[in-house]
């Protein structure tokens, strides 16, 4: 006999998938996802080691029932304003001219949005992004009107070309390498982080100096919207990490929250976007890409194409870096 409790029951999870926009052959993945939440738990994922102090900060907002918009933007700039992190902000390496030039963008849980990119002497590049989101009726800012803007708003001018940083691209000038700059390990690792708030809404953020040495002008996935980032609160959200020529072609971010609306897994959705560049892309040694995600239930997920990449994962009171999996070795 249906009883009440279970009639009432499929009754939530309908319209619960009504809400969420799924369609009704793919939902039900997630759905049951989502009715094992009964209660929403805060969680921050973000990528690489560096995720973990981010992740502190995005925390504390978290707790206090701040906003997950709050929360990403005060775990990005972390990894901004730490000198010893090659590949954000201060500190990060420059391009192959000596200058260190900015991609970073946000997005909130009702899809507003805001990017900033090749922006210059600027310690919190996600701080402007959120400024162009809010205050102005358009979506990404690049160069010199970013900077502008950026000092309209309040930002000040700094150099962030740390000694260290300057010293390893004399070093790198001296062997006259080629541009584009191979990619790997460590000539990359954006910070890219996503949360659920108390409240179950989620944002998104990410920040990067880019591929390192790369040359003047150029613009990876970061802040793109849809290749770096994307959220959609009803869904899900992602974030990559790698080189943003391959994510960009496949509108990484964009599409692993559609597979998600379809009922993958945040995992499956992350490799099945790992796939997609091996499938369709010239794979060279210095190819490398990695996802992270999370969808309206909780779940998290991510998957790279080589070994070595790690995320944060901050829920439960614990703050975990886990080795990613991955396609090749
Ligand atoms: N995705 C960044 C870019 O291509 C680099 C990275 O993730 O490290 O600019």
């Amino acid at each position: 006999m249906t009883t009440r409790r279970k009639f009432l029951s499929a009754s939530i999870t309908a319209s619960a998938a009504a809400m969420m926009g799924l369609s009704s052959k793919a939902n039900q993945k997630t759905i049951d996802n989502y009715k094992s939440t009964t209660v929403i738990k805060p969680l921050i994922i973000s990528t690489w080691h560096h995720g973990i102090a981010a992740n502190e900060a995005a925390w504390q907002v978290l707790i206090q029932n701040g906003s997950a918009l709050d929360a990403v933007e005060a775990g990005v700039r972390v990894t901004e304003s730490d000198p010893t992190i090659t590949s954000v902000g201060y500190g990060g390496s420059p391009d192959s001219d000596g200058h260190v030039t900015l991609d970073a963008c946000i997005m909130d849980h009702l899809g507003n949005a805001g990017s900033v990119a090749f922006l210059e002497n600027i310690m919190h590049p996600v701080s402007v992004a959120r400024k162009v989101m809010e205050l102005t009726p358009h979506v990404m800012l690049v160069g010199d009107g970013a900077l502008m803007f950026a000092l309209e708003n309040g930002f000040e001018k700094e150099n962030l070309l740390t000694p260290e940083a300057e010293r390893k691209w004399r070093e790198w000038l001296n062997k006259r390498e080629d541009v584009p700059q191979k990619i790997n390990e460590q000539y990359h690792d954006t910070i890219g982080m996503l949360a659920i708030d108390t409240n179950g809404n989620l944002s998104g953020a990410c920040s990067t100096s880019g591929v390192s040495y790369k040359y003047r002008g150029r613009v990876g996935d970061s802040p793109i919207i849809g290749a770096g980032l994307f959220v959609d609160n009803e869904v899900g959200a992602a974030s990559a990490t790698g080189l943003g020529e391959a994510i960009i072609k496949i509108a990484g971010s964009h599409l692993i929250v559609e597979l998600m609306r379809q009922g993958d897994s945040p995992k499956a959705a992350c490799k099945i976007a790992v796939e997609r560049i091996l499938k369709k892309q010239k794979i060279t040694k210095q190819l490398d890409a990695a996802f992270i995600a999370v969808n309206k239930a909780g779940e998290t997920g991510a998957f790279a194409l080589r070994k070595g990449f790690q995320y944060a994962l901050y829920q439960n009171n614990e703050n975990r870096l886990i080795d990613c999996d991955f396609l090749i070795e």
